[in-house]
């Protein structure tokens, strides 16, 4: 299947053609042609499958003119600024797009907000907006959510059903993502979106995780994970506490002993935790201390480590922390902190992992300053 087979126009065939894409990837071949003739699609399908271009080829082979067809929501804003480069590849000469996020001025989103067909942004700011009549959304065709899972486990519901508010009833609804979560489904049935389901296989990556579990006594689980964080090459980690006080508590004695941690938990307002995973993604924080809901919020790909300072409650617990770690053929490791006390609790994790997590020889543990 060529994009000319799935009616993509002659001069986006070509721009994409100078970026080195010739061939559709399967989620657009899927999605393409039913968003060509208007139906609405929720598209699950797994991250760097190409979803930008599935959803932004037909929308801007669409839109014109000067009036907002077309928005597209992101639950960042390096997302978003992601989602316009890539729109800005195919783009025509004649149109034009914003990029609308928080923490910045407004005048020039406004102002491009104004004469842009193509609007994407993140929900706050695009709410702020809409509120202040800034924006103009009475010619819409395109509601676009990029993300879906993500916006949703950040907790941008009511964002959402404001800006829906806003939105003429006569649009197409694109929402994507790389799993479908239940409160999108409900938000779906609650303004009667009916949309025909993609669901694309995720590919079987080898995945390398080392499961491991180091005896430690209770008072030496700081040091001890001090030292593992020293001792190894990492890229990103995430370290799992069972309550937010220790969260914090940890966060704060690995920065005094010089790692670059910080703590993520439910007590943090929204934006707090988006400015903290932008760091995080970026690298600017490369350990985050989470409890497990404040977790899910965690979408990031260069995890290599996994630290369970507490250990996980259930099997199922201790499956979700370490199926971040390692991700898309990265190598990884996670290391389970175990107190004496705490063995039998952990047994029936190792029995349902069936001899893959290995006991770890004790390290030489580094002074911690407390
Ligand atoms: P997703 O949103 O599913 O995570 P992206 O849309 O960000 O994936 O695409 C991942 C990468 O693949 C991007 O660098 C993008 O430019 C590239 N890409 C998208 N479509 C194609 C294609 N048809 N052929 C080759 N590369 C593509
Ligand atoms: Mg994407």
């Amino acid at each position: 299947m060529s994009f000319k087979q799935l009616q993509v126009s002659r001069p986006i065939v070509q721009k994409l053609e100078a970026e080195g894409i010739t061939d559709p990837t399967e989620v657009q071949e899927k999605s393409i042609p039913l968003i060509f003739e208007g139906k609405d699609v929720l598209v699950e399908s797994e991250t760097g499958s190409g979803k930008t271009f599935g959803f932004s080829i037909p929308v801007v082979q669409e839109v014109e003119g000067n009036d907002t067809q077309a928005l597209i929501l992101s639950p960042t804003r390096e997302l978003a600024k992601q989602i316009n480069e890539e729109i800005e590849k195919i783009t025509a000469e004649e149109q034009e797009t914003v990029v609308i996020y928080g923490g910045v001025s407004y005048k020039p989103q406004i102002e491009g907000a104004k004469k842009s067909n193509i609007v994407v942004g993140t929900p706050g700011r695009v709410l702020d907006l809409l509120e202040q009549g800034e924006i103009d959304l009475s010619s819409l065709e395109y509601f676009v959510l990029d993300e879906a899972d993500r916006m949703m486990d950040m907790g941008f519901q009511d964002e959402l059903e404001g800006i829906l508010s806003f939105c003429p009833e006569e649009r197409q609804n694109l929402l994507f993502g790389a799993t479908i979560p239940r409160d999108l489904k409900r938000l779906c049935e609650k303004y009667s979106i009916d949309p025909e389901i993609i669901r694309i296989k995720r590919k079987k990556h080898t995945r390398n995780l080392d499961e491991k579990y180091l005896d430690i006594d209770g008072n030496k689980k700081l040091s001890a994970l001090y030292t593992l964080l020293e001792d190894r090459d990492r890229d990103l980690s995430i370290v799992f506490c069972r309550t937010k006080n220790t969260t914090r508590w940890v966060a704060k004695k690995l920065r005094k002993n010089g790692v670059n941690a910080q703590a993520l938990n439910g007590d943090m307002s929204q934006h707090k935790r988006e400015e903290m995973m932008e760091r995080f993604e970026n690298g600017e924080v490369n350990v985050i201390v989470a409890t497990d809901v404040a977790a899910r919020g965690i979408h990031v790909d260069n995890v290599t480590h996994v630290f369970n300072y507490d250990v996980p409650d259930t099997p199922d617990t201790y499956t979700h922390r370490i199926g971040r770690a390692g991700r898309q053929g990265k190598e990884g490791e996670a290391v389970t902190l175990l107190e004496n006390k705490q063995h039998s609790q952990f047994r029936q994790i190792k029995r349902k992992h069936k001899g893959k997590i290995k006991r770890m020889d004790k390290p030489n543990l580094k002074q911690i300053q407390m």
